[in-house]
Order: structure tokens, then sequence, then C-alpha cells
């Protein structure tokens, strides 16, 4: 096993977020952690009690007044020696205390840099220090609490209750590799096989909870189609209902395309508005637009919104017809209320004014995206973890077509007990870490 290292060096930055606010703290992480109580305080606090306090400069003069917070290695976040200064949640005065910070001996830190030495120290896996970004990054209260159930460890411990039981049976099969007579029989008779087959289900059940937590963080990809007017603002209003980010427009790529984004039951929909796509000879538009049909072919869902008076329009089929063939597509007859009756077809008739078949049309959505509301909750997973259990998923395929040349067997299995072990970080190279760590916020 690779063997984790900390740096031993002393870190420090503003952990809360830049502007203004009640309160705002500087963090420090590192052997020097306690010089620099001593400075700024003029003693050590008491580990692990709120005390108020003078931050004092470097001429003894007060920049704040706050709490400060010292927390003895390692019965820390970082395991480290963490001192924690709760004062005025002000740029500049926060910067102040900052800056005394480094003076004193600390440098600033990378961003993830607090949460990379927590996990550098054994205080928290990989996939849980992945959890303490994705649970900041949250953007509905569901992806948050599934988020907060991975840094709890479910999703990790379930990660090593497979791994276990895969060493189990690597143990097992390897230990018949001496004995290559009895083999079979040996294996028949400690159930080998049952074994690994309680594994690929385990597997498989982990898998499907990891897909469903990939979907909450990572969202879907809509696009819209439908020409100005159709209803499209007001049908992702309809969609979003009482959920918090109605209807955000972000600002696009060309000046007419629009990206949004919604939630439905707390996964992001990101959707791209196609009313923007038009022939132009403006080159700076050709460009954008270029861009928007890249970000089309790579989405997961397109929605057509067409009058269900008019019907579908020109434009609107020219743009269909350059969809990528396997996208799913739903085509959705708005304004149906302005029907004189409610045509007997299968089609999608709703209305944003009304809210007629809009739940179908939610729940139509969810399908496609293969969300499902399973008893179990799910927990926070990102397409690394996805893509590690397939991994593992493939290796048992491969082991259970070996029965008959158990060396290539047990190298299935080691193989997927490698891509398990990739998701807590225990086999994790180096780069990949650092690309982790690297999309965390400065101060975690
Ligand atoms: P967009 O340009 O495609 O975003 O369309 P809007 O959402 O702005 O809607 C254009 C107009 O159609 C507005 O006056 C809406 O109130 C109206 N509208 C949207 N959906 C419906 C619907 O289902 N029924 C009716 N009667 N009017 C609608």
């Amino acid at each position: 096993m690779r063997p984790k290292r900390s740096r031993d060096d002393t870190i420090s930055a503003i952990a809360t977020a830049p502007g203004r606010g009640g309160i705002g703290v500087v963090r420090v992480s590192g052997p020097l952690a306690t010089d620099i109580a001593q400075g700024i305080l003029g003693k050590l606090p008491q580990p692990r009690q709120a005390r108020l306090a003078n931050f004092l400069d470097s001429q003894g003069e007060t920049m704040d007044q706050g709490i400060a917070l010292y927390f003895k290695a390692p019965h820390s976040f970082t395991g480290e020696d963490v001192l924690e200064l709760q004062g005025h949640g002000g740029p500049a005065v926060l910067q102040n205390v900052l800056n005394r910070c480094l003076e004193l001996g600390a440098r600033l830190a990378q961003p993830g840099e607090f949460t990379q030495r927590a996990y550098l120290n054994d205080k928290l896996d990989l996939a849980q220090a992945e959890s303490v970004a994705d649970l900041i990054d949250a953007a509905s209260a569901q992806a948050a609490k599934s988020a907060m159930r991975s840094l709890q460890g479910e999703f990790s411990r379930q990660v090593h209750a497979l791994v276990d039981a895969l060493i189990n049976l690597r143990m097992l099969v390897e230990s018949t590799l001496d004995f290559p007579e009895e083999e079979l029989d040996f294996l028949q008779a400690a159930h080998a096989k049952e074994k690994l087959d309680a594994i690929n289900a385990a597997l498989q059940a982990l898998l499907a909870r990891a897909k469903q937590g990939a979907l909450l963080r990572e969202g879907l990809h809509v696009v819209l189609i439908g020409q100005p007017n159709v209803g499209k603002s007001s049908l992702l209003n309809r969609l979003a209902g009482d959920e918090i980010a109605i209807v955000t427009p972000v600002a696009g790529t060309t000046r007419d395309t629009v990206r949004q984004e919604i939630q439905l039951q707390g996964i992001p929909l990101h959707i791209i508005d196609t009313a923007g796509l038009r022939e132009t000879s403006d080159s700076v538009e050709q460009i954008g637009i270029a861009r928007s049909w890249q970000a089309i072919a790579k989405a997961d869902i397109a929605l057509a919104i067409i009058d269900a008076v008019q019907g579908l329009r020109a434009e609107d089929q020219a743009i269909l017809q350059r969809l990528p063939a396997n996208m799913p597509l739903l085509h959705l007859y708005n304004k149906a209320d302005l029907l004189p009756a409610m045509p007997k077809d299968e089609k999608l008739y709703i209305s944003a004014k009304t809210g007629l078949g809009i739940e179908a049309l939610q729940q139509r959505i969810l399908d496609l995206a293969g969300w499902r509301q399973t008893g179990e909750s799910a927990f926070m997973a990102r397409e690394r973890h996805v893509h590690a259990l397939q991994q593992a998923a493939a290796c048992l395929q491969r082991a259970d077509q070996n029965w008959n040349q158990l060396e290539l067997l047990a190298e299935e299995l080691t193989l997927a007990q490698k891509a398990l072990n990739s998701i807590t970080g225990e086999f994790t190279a180096d780069d990949l870490l650092g690309e982790i760590f690297s999309r965390f916020c400065i101060g975690k």
C-alpha cells in the first residue's frame, strides 16, 4: 500500500465565504498552531474550550476580538494541532488576522488542503473527503442529506464490507492453488460459487444506489426545444414547483442561448435552451451556436415543447432532426387548456398555466433519468465511484467464467478488490488525489 504522508508545515486560510458576514473564521493547522496561538492570543487556550480573546498584531495591538478554539492533535478535523479564530466577518479584519498567522510561520492553504490532511491522517477516507465538498456544493436538501450520509461513512462501510468478502473468497481460492487435485471439490464444499454470487448481488445493489447518488450530484442535462412563446419559461417554473432554485438564467455562450437550472425532487436539471439556435452570418454567434450543439449532443434528455393548438413548427423539426438518434425525447403539447376538448390520443398534453399533466411529466422525466424512489435512500456518489463499481462488477463477471482456471479467477478477484479500494482511497494515485482536492474551496 502507498504510505500516506502528511506535510509537516503549517497551513492557514480564511474558512468562511468571502464578503461581509456576522462572523468570519481563520483556520490554522499544523505544528506551528501552538506558536501562532501564543503569538496572536498571548497564550495557548485550553484544548476544546471556547474563549473570548483579543487577537493581537505584531505590535501587541488588538486587531479583532473573538472566540479562539484550540484542538490538540490528533483530536481535530485534520488530525494535527488546529487553531480556529472566530472573529468579525469583514474582509479587511479577516485578512489582518490571516496575515498575522502567515507572519508567524504558516503558509496559505491550497484549496481542500485541510480536508486532504484529514484524509492523509486517516481521519476520513477518500469517499468521505469527497462528500465534504459535495455537502458544501449540494444544491438541494436531498443532495445535502445524501452527502451527509456518505460523510458519516455509510457508503464507505458498504464498500469495505464488499472488500472484506472479496478478501475471504480470494484466500479460499488462493489456498487451493497449492493443491490442484482437490481444488474444485474443496471450493464446492466451501460454497465458493455461492459466495461469489452473493458478492456480485451486493455489488449490483450498491451500484444502483451509487448511480442514484451520482444523479443527485451531477444532475441531468436537458435540451429544451421550442420557439419563443410556446411556454418554456412557464413550464420550467411549473416543473420546479416549490423548489428553491426556480429558473435562474445563467449567462450563456451566445447572446441568445441561455442555460438555466431547475430542480426536480432534488435532482438538478441543467437546461439548454435552443431558442437561440438560428442560422446566422455573425461569426461570434456562430462559434457560440457550435458550442451549444456540442452541449446538446451530450445531453441526457430532450424535451420538445409544442403549442397544442398550432402544432410542430418547421424550426423545431430542423432541430429535432439533428439530435442524436438514441437521445430520449419527449414531445410535450403545451397550452392544452386552450383546446376545445381533450384529444383521445397518446400524446403528452400539458398546461404550464393550469398544471394539467405536469405531475405525469415529472414522473416521465425521472423515469427516463433512471431515478427510483426506493425505500433505501441514496448516498452521495460521484461518477468516479460509479465507474469503479462498474469496473469491479466486470472483474467479478470474468472471475465467474474462470472456475476451471483458478489463477485467472484469483487475479480477477484481486482486480475487483483494487477497483473498490480506489473508492475509499487505499490505492489512489497522487495525481488523482491532487485533482480531487484542488476542486475544494480554500479553507476547507
Ligand atoms: P417562452 O417564450 O417559451 O418562455 O414562453 P412563456 O413561458 O413566456 O409563455 C408565453 C405566453 O404563453 C405567456 O403569456 C404565458 O402565460 C402563456 N402560456 C404559457 N403556458 C401556457 C399554457 O399552458 N396555457 C396558456 N393558456 N397559456 C400559456
